[in-house]
């Protein structure tokens, strides 16, 4: 527990309230807020408040007072959570994971940077080269990450629109050696396509793909006007780029793509006749020029797709509508495989490399997760729901982790507990992920069928299937209900709150087709960065055989595997709070800020800590680590079991009142106690 703070900035820890309540915790929460104290504790989770102003905290001396201490010496901080990590790492041999989660705009994406600026800092004290290097390349992939994947919202001007699961390799020395990203689905529709006006800035009427990373606003799309220094912010980038190790080629494919995306979102589609056209066919140059390919097959492939009837391939033409649609879905896919592309340059450049455990020792990992928050917008699609049902995995993890595990293992020791309620999110996880019943399922078994399915057909699917759920409700279902506005209108009660989310466009983003004959068209690109994004253009339409899994089913997938991921490393948990809708420094909305206490289940991770024990350890390790403390136990002991030399070796120091036993553990309710074990031990 943090003593080092005096109360007049509240508790440190909320486990030292004097009554748990909502009330209390609030009230805590606020003081601290106020007093420019956005770090607190329960336990070993790091609650952390988004101050919206700059916090001198973060320099070089602060740095110096967390390195190599004890999580309760110092006041709340990200340092403390991340040298704990790190000490796990090192001293224990432990895969660990910091697991960052909150709802958008509540500050992960910034503590995920503080966390990893620390653990850059603390480490290669002998200055290797090759291990500044690799320091040097983990920080840059942050800002070439963050100018593609990230944009603004109504929500956070920096939103992260992809998720972001990065784990850091160490050597025995305990120096970064490595690392690896892993992305998560990436929302691409809210930039690449017409963007929603109520849901970004800057969108208002643009005829033109709207493409608000940095980059564009900087390079290619100077009219839009915008508070973010742009032309720093390209230099960065592009700076950022080349240290890493983008050669100059890549670089200058990666703008034309960008380029590329943009035009596409001004090219406009109409008809003669029976004649699809292209009407500012000017455009077509353009864009040959910059995919570096013939102009006569970009026009052929965005007025015509190839199709096999029987023996035969054909040449049909799109109506306009076909042709707008392939557009689209052509300037998405461009932007994801480029995403993606990125990711996987920047991976192979971080990756390790030459480490041979056998001579060096376990390479151990420490992995940081920073992913989309909860997110509600005015119009809700299919993006959200995927944002959503990421955060519900991510909260039945805690759960699983923090709430029912502890509570588990103390029913399975035998030490006395009374169970403490929470709410068991599983039946939402389970209404989105279930094989058969879930809303993927559904989503996929409509999207099989062949014919034309429409988004009412999905929801009418949904609507026999769940009607009785508790978490499912739409249109047809409550008729009178005032926030289900349309009939494509579901919603679900999530543990975060209701979302109502639109059905129109999940079949098309689920399926998330691009057709054959822009892949082809991209492969066939005389630009070998462009052609490698696009290997499997090398398929003629006859050989397209398999259908590719669906967008749900990829990211359940992966969303499945991060989770496993997770669970079998060591956590470390950061719980933000976003404290207003205005980004203002000053406000702490009351209700908004006790709901998320709410929904994140703080109170009840309070509950547990308190009643619960801060460290534990079997009998037989206990002893290994402190035997040398009592002469009852050094250098062996003779009593009838280790449990009971643990006792008596407790017993002798004074500690019988901080301790409970268990069958095979001993439970150690305070870490100043395991301290204090500590200090005894090294001063023999
Ligand atoms: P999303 O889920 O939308 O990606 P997020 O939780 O990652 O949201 P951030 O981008 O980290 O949110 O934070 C939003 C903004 O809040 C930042 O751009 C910054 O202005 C401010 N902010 C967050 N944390 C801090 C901090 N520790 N100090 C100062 N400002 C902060
Ligand atoms: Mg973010």
């Amino acid at each position: 527990m943090a003593e080092h703070e005096s109360l007049e900035f509240g508790k440190a820890d909320f486990v030292l309230l004097d009554n748990v309540s909502l009330e209390e915790f609030l009230a805590n929460l606020k003081l601290r807020f106020e007093k420019g104290r956005i770090y607190s504790y329960i336990g070993e989770v790091v609650v952390s408040v988004n101050p919206y102003r700059a916090m001198n905290i973060y320099g070089r001396d602060t740095i110096e007072q967390y390195k190599g201490r004890e999580l309760y010496e110092r006041p709340p901080h990200l340092f403390a959570i991340a040298d704990a990590a790190y000490k796990a790492m090192k001293r224990r041999n432990k895969d660990t994971c910091i697991v960052i989660s909150g709802e958008s705009g509540a500050g992960k994406t910034e503590a995920s940077k503080y966390i990893m600026q620390y653990i850059a800092a603390i480490t290669n004290p002998s200055q290797r080269a090759e291990v500044e290097r690799v320091k040097n390349m983990l920080l840059k992939s942050n800002c070439v990450l963050e100018a593609f994947g990230n944009a603004k919202t109504n929500r956070n001007d920096n939103s992260s629109r992809f998720g972001k699961y990065m784990d850091i390799n160490f050597d025995f020395k305990g120096d970064p050696i490595g690392g690896h990203i892993n992305n998560y689905l990436l929302e691409k529709v809210g930039r690449v396509v017409h963007a929603r006006e109520e849901q970004r800035m800057q969108g208002d009427g643009l005829d033109l793909f709207f493409f608000p990373i940095h980059i564009s606003r900087a390079g290619l799309n100077s009219h839009i006007k915008s508070s973010i220094n742009d032309s720093a912010d390209f230099k960065a980038v592009a700076d950022a780029m080349k240290v890493i190790g983008f050669t100059t080629e890549e670089i200058h494919t990666v703008y034309k793509i960008l380029a590329t995306i943009l035009h596409l979102g001004n090219l406009k589609f109409g008809n003669d006749g029976d004649v699809t056209l292209i009407e500012n066919s000017k455009l077509v140059a353009v864009l040959g020029e910059l995919l570096s390919t013939k102009e006569e097959n970009v026009e052929k492939a965005l007025l015509y797709r190839t199709v096999a009837t029987g023996r035969d391939v054909i040449d049909k033409q799109h109506t306009d509508q076909e042709a707008s649609y392939g557009r689209d879905a052509l300037a998405k896919a461009i932007y994801e495989r480029l995403f993606c592309w990125i990711v996987g340059r920047i991976n192979d450049i971080i990756e390790v490399k030459n480490y041979d455990a056998r001579i060096h020792g376990k390479n151990t990992v420490i992995g940081v997760l920073d992913i989309y928050g909860f997110e509600i917008f005015q119009n809700n699609s299919f993006e959200q729901f995927c944002i959503n049902y990421c955060n519900e995995k991510l909260q039945q993890l805690f759960i699983q982790l923090v709430l029912k595990q502890e509570q588990e293992e103390y029913q399975r020791e035998g030490i006395p507990w009374k169970h403490i309620d929470y709410f068991n999110n599983q039946i939402i996880v389970d209404l989105v992920e279930l094989q058969h019943k879930g809303i993927f399922s559904v989503l996929d078994e409509a999207c099989m069928n062949v014919g034309k399915v429409t988004d009412e057909m999905f929801l009418q699917a949904l609507n026999s299937k769940l009607a009785k759920h508790a978490h499912y409700t739409s249109r047809k279902l409550s008729p009178t209900d005032k926030s289900l506005e349309f009939d494509r209108d579901f919603r679900i009660r999530h543990y975060a709150g209701d979302v109502v989310y639109s059905v129109l466009g999940f079949i098309d983003k689920n399926k998330d087709t691009l057709f054959q004959d822009f892949k082809r068209l991209l492969y066939n690109s005389s630009n070998p960065v462009l052609k490698a994004m696009w290997p499997e253009g090398k398929l003629s339409i006859t050989e397209v055989t398999k259908r590719p899994l669906t967008a749900a089913t990829l990211f359940k997938n992966s969303m499945i595997s991060l989770v496993e991921n997770l669970a079998s490393k060591e956590p470390y948990y950061v719980r933000c709070i976003k404290p207003n809708d205005v980004k203002s420094p000053l406000l702490f909305e009351y209700e908004r800020c006790k709901h998320q206490v709410e929904y994140l289940g703080l109170l009840e991770n309070v509950r547990v800590r308190r009643a619960g024990f801060a460290n534990r350890q079997t009998y037989p390790r206990f002893l290994q680590r402190y035997k040398m403390i009592s002469e009852f136990t050094w250098p062996n002991h003779d009593l009838p079991s280790d449990r009971e030399a643990v006792k008596r070796l407790l017993q002798g120091c004074g500690f019988e009142h901080d301790v409970a036993y268990g069958k095979t553990k001993v439970f150690i309710r305070t870490p100043r106690t395991i301290f204090s074990l500590e200090e005894q031990r090294a001063e023999m």
